[in-house]
This record gives C-alpha cells, sequence and structure tokens, in this order.
C-alpha cells in the first residue's frame, strides 16, 4: 500500500506542535555559486539536530496511543536521537541499540536525551533483531528509521511546509539514505503540485538507491564509508522504494570532494554547521549535477549533527 498525501496531513496535526517549524534560508553568494536562487529548509535548526524527529514522534505518539510502555531502536544516529528525545517527550522509556564501537558523542547524544543505551554487535544486521528482541519482551514497540507508513508520513511534513514557504519553488532537492524523507517529500509534493521537480542526491559511494532505479527492483550494495554517514544505508526500503520509482524526476551522485567543499562553503559563507548527509543537496547544486539555471531551488538540509571534535579531520 503506498503512502497518501492525506497521511501526511495527519501527521502534521499530530507532530505540528512537538517540532519546530523551520526556516528557510537564502544566501546570495551561494545562490551565484550554483547560478540558481537557492532556498534552504534548515531542519539542522529542528529539535534534536535533524527532521528525524518527525517521524519519529509520528510513530512514537501512535505507539503510545496503542499502549506500548517502552520504545526500541537500532542507531547510533540521529534516529536514534530522535526516538530517546521523543520517548522522553512524551514519558515512556526508550531503548536505543547502538555498535559496540559507537562513537562517544553519540552514545553521550542519546543518553542526554533520557535514552538507554545498550551495546550490540557491530552491524545493523546484529542490533535490528536485538532491540526487536528487547520490544517483544516488554510489551514495547520497535521504531523503524525508514521503512514504515508512519515514518515516512512524518518525513513527508517537509513537502507541505516546504509548498507553503517557497510558493514558487521549481525544484527540491533531498538527500536520500533509506528513502524515508525522500518518499515522504516526493508524495507531499506530487499530490500536491505535481510540476514541481524532486531530484534525489546520494554519495557516488553509497549509490544503493541510483542502482536500484537503473535496474528496476531493490538492489544492495556492500558497507560503504561515505563522509556523508546519514546515507550508509545498503539498499533501499521495501515501502519506500516504489513511491521513489513512481515519482521522482531524476536522482544524481555526488562525490566526497564535493560534499566536503559543499559542507565548508555553507559554514564559511553563510555560517551554518550542517552535517555532510545535508551537504549532498548543497554540492549537486554547486557542482552542476542539477543541470539547470536561474531556477528556483530548495534543498533539503537535513540534519547538523557534527562531532566537533572530529571536524577538522572530516574535513582534510
Ligand atoms: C537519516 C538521514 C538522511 C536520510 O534519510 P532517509 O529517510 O534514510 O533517506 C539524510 N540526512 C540526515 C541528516 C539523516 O539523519
Amino acid at each position: 500500500m503506498m503512502l497518501k498525501l492525506e497521511q501526511i496531513k495527519v501527521a502534521y496535526e499530530t507532530i505540528q506542535r512537538d517540532i519546530h517549524h523551520t526556516p528557510i534560508m537564502t544566501s546570495k553568494k551561494l545562490s551565484e555559486a550554483c547560478e540558481n536562487q537557492m532556498f534552504l529548509k534548515a531542519e539542522h535548526l529542528q529539535k534534536t539536530g535533524s527532521f528525524k524527529i518527525r517521524g519519529a514522534m509520528n510513530k512514537v505518539k501512535q505507539a503510545v496511543k496503542e499502549g506500548a510502555t517502552l520504545v526500541t531502536a537500532a542507531s547510533s544516529g540521529n534516529h536514534g536521537q530522535a526516538v530517546a528525545f521523543t520517548a522522553s517527550q512524551l514519558h515512556i522509556p526508550a531503548t536505543i541499540v547502538v555498535p559496540e564501537d559507537a562513537n562517544r558523542s553519540k552514545v553521550a547524544a542519546i543518553k542526554a536525551y533520557g535514552g538507554h543505551v545498550e551495546k550490540c554487535g557491530f552491524t545493523s544486521e546484529e542490533r535490528i533483531p536485538r532491540a526487536k528482541a528487547i520490544a517483544e519482551e516488554k510489551a514495547g514497540v520497535f521504531i523503524p528509521p525508514y521503512d514504515d507508513p508512519l515514518i515516512m508520513a512524518g518525513q513527508g511534513t517537509i513537502g507541505l511546509e516546504i509548498l507553503e514557504q517557497v510558493t514558487d519553488a521549481d525544484l527540491v532537492v533531498v538527500p536520500v539514505g533509506g528513502g524515508g524523507l525522500l518518499s515522504g517529500i516526493l508524495t507531499a509534493i506530487k499530490e500536491t503540485k505535481p510540476s514541481v521537480k524532486v531530484i534525489g542526491v546520494e554519495p557516488e559511494l553509497a549509490k544503493d538507491t541510483y542502482l536500484s532505479l537503473k535496474n528496476g527492483e531493490i538492489t544492495s550494495i556492500g558497507q560503504t564509508k561515505t563522509i556523508a554517514d546519514g546515507l550508509r544505508t545498503s539498499q533501499p526500503g521495501e515501502l519506500t522504494f516504489p513511491i521513489v520509482q513512481k515519482y521522482i524526476d531524476d536522482l544524481v551522485l555526488v562525490s566526497e570532494e564535493e560534499i566536503r567543499q559543499a559542507m565548508l562553503f555553507v559554514m564559511e559563507r553563510m555560517k551554518q554547521l550542517i552535517e555532510p548527509s545535508s551537504a549532498v543537496t548543497i554540492a549537486a547544486a554547486m557542482f552542476g549535477h542539477l543541470q539547470v539555471t536561474n531556477k528556483k531551488i530548495v534543498t533539503v538540509i537535513s540534519g547538523g549533527n557534527v562531532d566537533i571534535s572530529q571536524l577538522h579531520d572530516m574535513m582534510a
């Protein structure tokens, strides 16, 4: 069953008062560098530092409604932080299963949001069953990162906001991991105003959705080391991919060097700390991958969670 616009509108009703209505930012220098009029949807200023709280809030609220006494997730990144924060807001415990070698600052962030951290293995194949088992043992609900209608609907609320904030947008550019963000935004935009083009962006090193579109079926890639750690998923979701296939106008790839340069440009010129997973959208515009000029382009700046102590090494 495909996600419907109506589900996104219901999600917006559900979460609107719990999230920030993030601003649209503009920059003359960036617009000049991209040869287009650039509008940045600033989800790096969202609560918990990424858009992931939209889907998490929508899904965890439903779980609470259905009587869950616990939620679990298997992510040390933005999704884990969003679930921990959301659960504490809704006064239920959250257990976040992270890899044995999880980054200290990420574990600290989950704990600071009130989440209980459990370490397990090194791969998501080990973590996901563990997080599901904990949920089952304790009448809890496992909160998936993208392949779930309530998560996708939550992320899609960004599309509704973009249509209101930039009423004459020509093009919306979205980073692609598992495709929850993209499938939600595609549904919101294509079922409201199909003339607006939507383009996805992946790192060359994590082009699973690109390959899946080319092959006409879900295609997996091996482990990847892209600097864009929010986009390292090995394949698109079973629920997200058909929507991407149906509606997407194009999916373009950017290099690691282009991601770094885009991130640096936004930090230096716009004074905004954005994470590499967001910078892919700027990179696509800056380095000509969108193949348009003088258009109104909205890029989704999906998050700003960067470990400051690692920033120098990251940019080297
Ligand atoms: C999760 C995430 C993405 C990708 O979202 P998907 O729904 O997995 O495609 C992009 N950017 C950031 C910052 C993220 O945390």
